[in-house]
């Protein structure tokens, strides 16, 4: 085996040894009391990441199966209705093209990349209409620009204009990283991948959902089968899934769910915090900018401008001698940026060692 390279790029993140060990625990059926037990552990769990007394739903998929699923419960196929999706880089873009896919009306708030969607726009968009949205579509964090969109002041402008409109939160590259208060906030779905601020290997997604999306899930037509949330919740109930789970992998959050909650939530979010300021002091120290507009850059991946001219991929080849790697600008902003996850559980020593072999580099 070759020595294993540390990963700081937003997903899939660096996973820990004792986390990929759960994984090997022996395998069960899931119709037998040990997998309900199992299964009712991380929920009761989940809920506590989530901030919730609602329900969070568990997908053997990645995040964006989720996506479909939150478009096709949650949005009718009235095109007078529709969603508003607000759109400030790649993810973004992507969640309202699924949403388009899935036969939906897409209107769409577009903002360029590295800038934040804004209140105002929200609040712009919903008066521009006579009949309200059927929801809003927003990324908390843009993994591709490295933006955190002000979720609470864009809530509050739906709740005060639009309060029918449910509120679908793609919080894929943020939850479990900083607090994303689905009750406090009334949020009706978040939805969240596992290997990203989870630490988890990818392959498993979450989404807190609320009663109102069930209500409005029953009024719509072909919502599939295999992310139809009544299902899900419905299995749920009974600590149960309608279609065969991914085990080990429930395992593995298990496992990290205890890790996460003996860390303390709070602890956790500061430490995401802190290692993101101490990444933006790395890139200054650097003579480096910062790609995202100031005062909305991500607590868990800095997308870096690459001001200096450097080889992107001449950085990475030279940090995998160092046993290391980070991500490159994606897609258009390839070679123009650069991306630094410090997310999941990651340490001050982990960005220390990578800002110690990127100086290496640089000098
Ligand atoms: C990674 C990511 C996705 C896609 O999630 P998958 O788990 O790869 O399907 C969606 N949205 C954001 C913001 C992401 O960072």
């Amino acid at each position: 085996m070759t020595e294993h390279i540390k990963l700081f790029i937003p997903g899939p993140i660096e996973v820990r040894d004792s986390i990929l060990q759960a994984q090997t625990t022996p395998m069960i059926g899931h119709r037998g009391k040990p997998f309900e037990q199992l299964f009712a552990s991380v929920q009761r769990k989940l809920r506590l990441v989530f901030y919730t007394s609602k329900r969070v739903l568990v997908s053997t998929s990645s995040g964006t199966g989720l996506w479909e699923g939150a478009a096709r419960n949650c949005v009718s196929d009235d095109p007078q209705r529709g969603v508003l999706a607000g759109v400030c880089g790649a993810f973004s873009e992507r969640w309202a093209d699924v949403c388009a896919r899935n036969g939906k009306h897409v209107t769409t708030v577009t903002v360029d990349a590295g800038k934040a969607i804004k209140p105002d726009m929200i609040r712009d968009a919903i008066k521009a209409r006579n009949e309200p949205f059927d929801a809003i579509a927003i990324v908390h964090n843009e993994t591709s620009t490295g933006i955190m969109n002000p979720l609470a002041d864009i809530v509050a402008v739906v709740k005060e204009l639009s309060p029918e409109t449910l509120i679908l939160v793609d919080a894929v590259s943020s939850l479990a990283g900083v607090k994303v208060d689905f009750d406090g906030l009334g949020l009706d779905v978040v939805l969240t991948s596992s290997q990203k601020c989870f630490g988890l290997p990818p392959g498993l997604a979450f989404a807190a959902v609320s009663d109102r999306v069930l209500e409005r899930a029953r009024t719509i037509k072909n919502r599939g089968y295999y992310f139809d949330f009544i299902e899900l919740d419905k299995f749920l109930q009974k600590n149960n899934t309608p279609a065969t789970p991914a085990i080990s992998l429930l395992y593995a959050l298990d496992r990290q769910l205890d890790d996460m909650l003996a860390e303390g939530l709070d602890a956790r979010f500061s430490r995401h915090a802190r290692l993101a300021g101490l990444t933006r002091q790395w890139a200054a120290s650097q003579g480096f900018a910062l790609f995202p507009e100031p005062g909305y850059e991500s607590a868990t991946v800095t997308c870096v401008s690459n001001t200096r001219g450097i080889e992107v991929s001449a950085l990475n080849k030279y940090l995998a001698t160092r046993h290391l790697h980070i991500s490159d600008g994606y897609g258009a902003l390839k070679g123009k940026t650069f991306r630094i996850a410090h997310m999941a559980d990651l340490t001050e020593a982990d960005m220390q060692e990578l800002f110690s072999a990127m100086n290496d580099f640089l000098h």
